[in-house]
C-alpha cells in the first residue's frame, strides 16, 4: 500500500494527498502533521516506513467538505485520490489480495473551486495565470464558478495594481519566471505558450479566430495558456466552465493602485474584513451573483462616459419607481444563484440540485423580463439586456417535467426525477411500491400465522428485510416446519427469513436497481442540456446580476437620500453637501448626526490645503470625494445634495505614515516610495488625496517634504488635489500657487473644552488645538499643563526667529527651481563636449578642472 501512496504522493506534488480509505480520507507523513494542526484533529500513527512510525490523520469522507474548506481558508492545496474500483474488481483482477485501484481524481484549491458550501457566495472567486512575454505582462483570469474569463496586458509596474484589482485567491506563475509574485503557484514554463494558448481558446470555443471576442497580444494568450493548462492540470483533464475570454483594454477603466484601494477601504477594511468598508455601506443586492458584480464594479470604475450614462440611467429609472424595483427586488430573492450552479454542473461537479436551481433561476429571469417588458420607455441597459433574460423556454419546460420541485443534492438514491418523465422508471417505481405494500400486508399474515402480535418486518442495511419477534416468542419460528429461517439472535429479540418476504425484497431491490440506473441516464442527458446552453445561461446570469446591482444602488440612494451625480470632461469637482457612506453609518448607530461638506475644485483652484485639529474631520472630509468620484464612475448615486464629477482617469490616495501599520518596510519609507509613484504617475485628468504627507519624520523633514510635494503637484502634475495637514507653515504657499487655497476644519473652544464641528470652512486653521485634543483624549491634567509650559517657550523662541518656515517665502518655485539646476549641469556639459583634450598640457588640464570644479559649486 505504502508504494501506491508514496506513487501518488508523487504526482500530488505539494498538494497534501487525501487517500481514500474505506469511509476515510487518510493523510499520512508530513501531510498529517499540516492537517492535524490546522484542522485540530488527533495525529496518530501506524506501521513503520524506514524504521519510524508513520504519522497520520484522517477525515471522515460525508464531511469531507467542511475540513477542504479549512484547508483552503489555511492556505493548503489538496489532491484528492479515491478508489477507482471496486474491492470485488481488484479481487478479480488480481486475486484476494490485490490493493484496490486508486488515483487522484481531482486538485482542490483555493482559486479552482465551486462547490457551494466552499465558496462564498457574495464574493467573486478569481484564479489569475500571469506571466512575463518580451517585457510586457499578460494577465488571464477567470472565476471558475460563473466561467467568466479576462485577459489583459501590461507594463511590469503595473502589475501590482492589475492584480489588486482582481483580488486573486490563487495566483499561476511559470517556474522560470524570477519577477513572478512570490505566492503565485510555480508550473512549468512551457505552459505559458501564446500560440498554444490562441489554438487553446479556438478549440475550446470552437470558431476558427478569436476576433470576434476581441483583440488579443501575445502576452494575454500565453497567460490564458498557463491558465487553461493549470485548470486541464487541477481537473485531471476534465476542464471547468469558461466562457468566451473578454480583452481588458488598458484605460477602459479608472486606474487604482493597491495602497489607494487598501485606503479607501473599497472592498475590505483596514481590518481585513468587509465590515467598515465601502462595499458593506452600499450593498444592497439580493443574490450573491449581484454582490459579486458590485464588487467588481466597484474595483474598476468606468472611464467611459457612454458606459457610465448608461448604468447611471438605470439606476435613476429604478430609484424613481419603487414599486417596480420592489417588484424586481422579489422575483430576484427568490432566484437560485445560476452562474454558479451552472459551473458546478459543466464541471462535472453538479447535482439534481443544482438542475432544479437553473430551472428555478430561468422561470424567474423570464418572469423578471415580462416585468420590465411591460414597462414602456425603458432605459437603454434595460432593453439591452432584455433578450438574455429569456430564451430558455425549451430548457425550463424539458426541468419543470423532468425533476421533483426540491431535488436532492445527492444523486445516489435516485428520486430526484419526477414522475409522469418516463414511463419505463415510473413502472419500476410502481413494482418497488407494490411489493413494499405487499412486505406490510406479510406482517399481518405472518402475525396471524404465528400468534405473536409483537412480531415485525424490518429492515436493516445489513440483513435487508426480516421478521423479528421478542426472544420469548422465537421458539414457535425455530420449528423445522414454520417456514422460517433463522438469521440473526439479538439480546431480546430473535430475526428471521420466509421465503415469500424474500421473493417480495428482491423485486424491490431490482426495480430499485433498474430505477437507479434509469434516473442516472436522466441525469446525464439534463446535464448535457444544460451543458448546450451554457452561454445563453450565463448570460442570464450577468443580466440577473447587473438589474440587481442597479436595484441595489437605486436602493441605498432612496435610504440614504443620494443623488445622481453629473460626469463631465471638465477637470472639475464639485459637490454639495457630500457626505461618507461609511462613517455616517457608523455615527448613525451611535445616533450621532454627520456634517456634510462641500468640495468645490476647478483648473483654476485645483489644490486645497486643509487644516484644523487632530479628529477634526481632515481624512474623513478628503476621502468622502475620493470615494464619491469612484461610487460615480461606477455607475451609482453618491452621498451628495449635488455632485458634478470631471472624469477621472487616476485616483490616488495616500495617508501618512503613521495611520499606516507596519508592512515590513519603515512605515516612512512606504509613504514616500508611494508619493513618489504619485509624483510620477499623476496626470492632470488625476485626483489625489493626500493625507498628512511627511508626517512620519521630523518636523523639519517632514515640513520641507510637504512644502515639495505640493509644489510639485501644482506645478507639475496639475491633478486635482486635496491636501491635509497639520504644518500651518504650509499656509504661505497660498501667496505663490495661484490654483491653491486653503481651507480648515473648524473647532472651537468653549469653557476650556474643544468642540470639534466637522465643518469645512476657507482659509487657514487658526491655531492647532493639539494641547486640547490631548486633553479630550484623557491624558493626565499635569501633563497638558506642563506641555502648556513648553508650547509657551517655544511660541516665543518661534516670535523672535520667524518661526518653522522663515524665509520659505523667498524660495524659488519648484518649477523654476528644476529648470536652474538643469541649465547649470548643461553647460558644464556644454564646455565638457567642447573640449580637444588631446591638445590640452598637463598643467591646462589641472587649471581647468579648478574651473570647472568652481563652476560646478556655482
Ligand atoms: P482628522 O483626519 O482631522 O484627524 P478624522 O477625519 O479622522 O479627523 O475624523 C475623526 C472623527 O471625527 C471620525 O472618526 C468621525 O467620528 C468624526 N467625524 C469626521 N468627520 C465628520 C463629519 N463630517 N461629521 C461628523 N463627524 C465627523
Amino acid at each position: 500500500m505504502m508504494a501506491q501512496y508514496l506513487a501518488l504522493k508523487q504526482q500530488a506534488g505539494d498538494c497534501l494527498l487525501f487517500y481514500r480509505m474505506g469511509d476515510f480520507f487518510e493523510l499520512f507523513f508530513d501531510d498529517a502533521k499540516i492537517a492535524a494542526q490546522v484542522l485540530d484533529i488527533a495525529l496518530t500513527s501506524r506501521g513503520e516506513h524506514g524504521g519510524a512510525p508513520i504519522p497520520m490523520c484522517g477525515v471522515p469522507v460525508h464531511s469531507a467538505e467542511s475540513y477542504l474548506a479549512r484547508l483552503i481558508k489555511a492556505g493548503c492545496r489538496v489532491a484528492i485520490a479515491e478508489q477507482v474500483e471496486t474491492p470485488e474488481e481488484a479481487k478479480k483482477r488480481g486475486g484476494s489480495k490485490a490493493l484496490v485501484a486508486r488515483d487522484i481524481v481531482r486538485f482542490v484549491t483555493a482559486g479552482t473551486l465551486t462547490e457551494e458550501a466552499l465558496l462564498e457566495p457574495r464574493r467573486a472567486n478569481v484564479l489569475a495565470a500571469v506571466c512575463e512575454v518580451r517585457g510586457l505582462i499578460g494577465i488571464a483570469a477567470c472565476d471558475i464558478s460563473t466561467g467568466r474569463m479576462e485577459l489583459e496586458e501590461c507594463e511590469p509596474a503595473a502589475m501590482g495594481a492589475a492584480l489588486a484589482r482582481l483580488g486573486a485567491s490563487e495566483i499561476v506563475a511559470s517556474e522560470d519566471w524570477a519577477d513572478a509574485p512570490f505566492d503565485a503557484v510555480r508550473r512549468p514554463g512551457r505552459g505559458f505558450d501564446s500560440n498554444a494558448g490562441e489554438a487553446r481558446l479556438k478549440d475550446l470555443h470552437g470558431v476558427s479566430t478569436l476576433e470576434g471576442f476581441g483583440a488579443f497580444t501575445r502576452p494575454m494568450l500565453a497567460a490564458a495558456n498557463g491558465l487553461v493548462d493549470y485548470l486541464d492540470h487541477v481537473g485531471r483533464g476534465r476542464l471547468p466552465l469558461l466562457l468566451p475570454p473578454v480583452a481588458r483594454t488598458a484605460g477602459g477603466h479608472m486606474a487604482m493602485d493597491e495602497a489607494t484601494r487598501a485606503s479607501l477601504e473599497i472592498l475590505v477594511s483596514t481590518g481585513g474584513t468587509r465590515k467598515g468598508s465601502l462595499f458593506e455601506a452600499i450593498d444592497r443586492c439580493v443574490t450573491g451573483a449581484g454582490a459579486r458584480l458590485l464588487a467588481e464594479d466597484l474595483s474598476a470604475p468606468l472611464t467611459a462616459a457612454p458606459a457610465i450614462r448608461a448604468r447611471l440611467e438605470l439606476v435613476s429609472w429604478l430609484h424613481d419607481d419603487p414599486l417596480l424595483r420592489g417588484d424586481l427586488r422579489a422575483i430576484l430573492k427568490a432566484a437560485p444563484d445560476i452562474g454558479r450552479a451552472l459551473g458546478r454542473v459543466v464541471a462535472g461537479r453538479g447535482s439534481p440540485r443544482d438542475l432544479g436551481q437553473l430551472r428555478d433561476g430561468l422561470s424567474e429571469a423570464w418572469r423578471l423580463r415580462e416585468v420590465l417588458g411591460a414597462r414602456a420607455q425603458r432605459p437603454a441597459l434595460a432593453e439591452a439586456l432584455l433578450p438574455a433574460l429569456g430564451g430558455h423556454g425549451a430548457l425550463i419546460d424539458l426541468y419543470v417535467r423532468a425533476l421533483v420541485p426540491a431535488p436532492p443534492t445527492e444523486r445516489a438514491q435516485g428520486g430526484f426525477i419526477a414522475e409522469g418523465y418516463d414511463a419505463a422508471l415510473d413502472e419500476l417505481r410502481r413494482a418497488a411500491g407494490n411489493s413494499r405494500r405487499a412486505i406490510a400486508a406479510l406482517e399481518a399474515k405472518y402475525r396471524d400465522e404465528t400468534g405473536v402480535s409483537a412480531l415485525k418486518i424490518r429492515h436493516n442495511g445489513v440483513l435487508g428485510y426480516f421478521i423479528e419477534v421478542p426472544a420469548r416468542h422465537a421458539d414457535k419460528l425455530m420449528l423445522p416446519d414454520s417456514g422460517f429461517t433463522h438469521r440473526q439472535t439479538m439480546a431480546g429479540a430473535v430475526r428471521f427469513n420466509a421465503l415469500a418476504l424474500h421473493e417480495e425484497a428482491s423485486r424491490i431491490a431490482e426495480a430499485g436497481g433498474h430505477a437507479l440506473v434509469a434516473e442516472e441516464a436522466h441525469f446525464e442527458e439534463l446535464v448535457a442540456a444544460a451543458f448546450r446552453a451554457r452561454k445563453g445561461i450565463a448570460a442570464t446570469a450577468a443580466a440577473l446580476a447587473r438589474i440587481d446591482v442597479a436595484c441595489g444602488q437605486a436602493e441605498r440612494a432612496a435610504e440614504g437620500g443620494w443623488t445622481l451625480p453629473h460626469v463631465v470632461a471638465e477637470p472639475v469637482l464639485d459637490i454639495a453637501g457630500g457626505r461618507h457612506p461609511v462613517v455616517e453609518a457608523a455615527l448613525a448607530a451611535r445616533g450621532e448626526r454627520f456634517v456634510a461638506n462641500d468640495c468645490r475644485l476647478a483648473p483654476e483652484d485645483r489644490l486645497w490645503l486643509v487644516g484644523g485639529p487632530n479628529m477634526g474631520g481632515k481624512s474623513t472630509f478628503l476621502r468622502q470625494n475620493a470615494l464619491i468620484v469612484l461610487l460615480a464612475q461606477a455607475g451609482g448615486f453618491v452621498p451628495a445634495e449635488a455632485a458634478t464629477i470631471g472624469m477621472v482617469d487616476r485616483l490616488f490616495s495616500r495617508v501618512g505614515a503613521s495611520d499606516n501599520l507596519a508592512r515590513g518596510r519603515s512605515t516612512f519609507m512606504v509613504e514616500m516610495v508611494e508619493t513618489a509613484a504619485i509624483l510620477a504617475q499623476a496626470s492632470e485628468r488625476s485626483f489625489v488625496i493626500l493625507d498628512e504627507v511627511g508626517r512620519g519624520t521630523s518636523t523639519y523633514d517632514g515640513l520641507a517634504l510637504a512644502w515639495a510635494v505640493v509644489e510639485a503637484v501644482h506645478e507639475v502634475n496639475r491633478c486635482r488635489c486635496l491636501f491635509a495637514t497639520h504644518y500651518h507653515e504650509l499656509a504661505r504657499l497660498a501667496e505663490s500657487c495661484d490654483a491653491l487655497s486653503l481651507h480648515h476644519v473648524r473647532a472651537r473652544e468653549w469653557k476650556g473644552d474643544l468642540v470639534l464641528l466637522h465643518e469645512l470652512a476657507e482659509g487657514p486653521a487658526d491655531k492647532s488645538y493639539g494641547l486640547a485634543v490631548a486633553r479630550l483624549a484623557g491624558v493626565p491634567a499635569p501633563v497638558v499643563k506642563r506641555a502648556k509650559a513648553v508650547l509657551d517657550k517655544l511660541e516665543k523662541g518661534r516670535a523672535s526667529t520667524g518661526g518653522l518656515a522663515a524665509g520659505l517665502g523667498d524660495l524659488p518655485l519648484f518649477a523654476a527651481a528644476i529648470e536652474a539646476v538643469e541649465e547649470k549641469v548643461d553647460a558644464l556639459r556644454a564646455r565638457l563636449n567642447g573640449l580637444d583634450i588631446d591638445a590640452l598640457s598637463p598643467r591646462e588640464a589641472l587649471d581647468l578642472l579648478y574651473e570647472l570644479k568652481a563652476q560646478a559649486n556655482g
